[in-house]
């Protein structure tokens, strides 16, 4: 079933925007055109995907994205360094990727730990590689509004919106103002003609602001914390918060930064966590290294 007829046929009942069923559908038609490539050009994608340190998340993110990158046909690299690995050989590694003509796109898994600097880290990243679409170069592209490589989680969220409204002079409401999901996010709304509030942690009538939004985005990473009493009947709710907690029973559970129980009965559409802009992020991520390797082989594919 295509998201579109799984929409209609739930709409009425549970107003759910499905990112895990419309992510795996661009991600299959991502595969068809990665085959073209390999076809046509005897040629494949490839990713690089480096990771400092055990940090249990992140290690599962980059499985996850090596997996989701291997299964539409682009080839993934993993690299792991050590928690204690100086920024000197981190910043000559990445030079290293950078310079090979083997390599298509390269991500650098956040966090990293406190003794490295990272955004030197991600301005080392060749404008050409970032995949993520970090790097200063590509963010000011963004914010001028003539966009190269669009950063994940943003592009994820707006592909959500495409498919349930025409967001042209909506007004959003985006809570985080973080420079790998709020601040970006606002350029591409805007670039794409919302009227967008950018909220964060000093705004002050932050329930009053939501209430009168066509779209509330959230992306605080803290959990729950918009409730039904900050949305009206209208609105569009994007989740972007990703949190572990533990319910009563000590059993973990991931939950967004909406209360999605008393949220969903009320408004006209929202992203379930988990299963929302988690999968769609991960697209935009191999979609992106897709893009970036016609690119740098002046190739078009159809
Ligand atoms: P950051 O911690 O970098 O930024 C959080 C933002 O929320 C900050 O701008 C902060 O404001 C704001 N904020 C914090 N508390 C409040 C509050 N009480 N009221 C209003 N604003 C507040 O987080 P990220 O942007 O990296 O991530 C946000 C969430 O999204 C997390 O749950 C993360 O796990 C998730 N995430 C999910 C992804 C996905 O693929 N689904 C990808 C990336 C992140 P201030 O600037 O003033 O401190």
């Amino acid at each position: 079933m295509t998201f579109e007829q799984d929409y209609k046929k739930k709409k009425i009942k549970m107003k759910t925007i499905n990112g895990k069923i419309i992510a795996s559908e661009l991600n299959e038609k991502l595969s068809v055109k990665i085959s073209k490539l390999k076809n046509n050009f005897n040629t494949i994608p490839h990713l690089v995907v480096i990771i400092v340190g055990e940090n249990p998340a992140s290690k599962l993110y980059v499985k996850n994205k090596s997996i989701a990158a291997e299964r539409v046909g682009i080839k993934s690299t993993l690299v792991r360094f050590e928690k204690g690995i100086n920024e000197k050989k981190l910043l000559d590694k990445i030079e290293v990727f950078n310079k090979n003509k083997e390599v298509d796109g390269i991500l650098v898994q956040l966090p990293l730990p406190p003794h490295i600097n990272k955004e030197r880290v991600i301005d080392k990243i060749s404008f050409e590689k970032d995949v993520d679409g970090f790097h200063s170069l590509n963010i000011g592209l963004l914010a001028q509004g003539r966009p190269r490589v669009i950063p994940c989680t943003p592009l994820g969220c707006l592909k959500l919106i495409n498919k349930v409204t025409d967001i042209t002079g909506k007004n959003i409401i985006i809570i985080g103002r973080s420079n790998i999901v709020g601040k970006p996010l606002s350029y591409l709304l805007t670039l794409h003609d919302a009227t967008v509030t950018l909220a964060h942690s000093k705004s002050q009538n932050l329930k009053d602001l939501c209430k009168n939004k066509d779209i509330v985005i959230a992306a605080t990473g803290i959990p729950e914390m918009i409730e039904d009493s900050w949305v009206n009947k209208n609105a569009i709710v994007i989740d972007v918060g990703i949190n572990e907690i533990f319910n009563k029973n000590k059993k973990r559970k991931l939950v967004g930064d909406v209360n999605f129980e008393k949220v969903m009965p009320k408004v006209k559409a929202i992203t379930p966590v988990p299963g929302g802009v988690g999968p769609m992020t991960i697209h935009c991520l191999l979609a992106n290294t897709f893009e970036l390797a016609l690119k740098r082989r002046k190739l078009k594919i159809s």
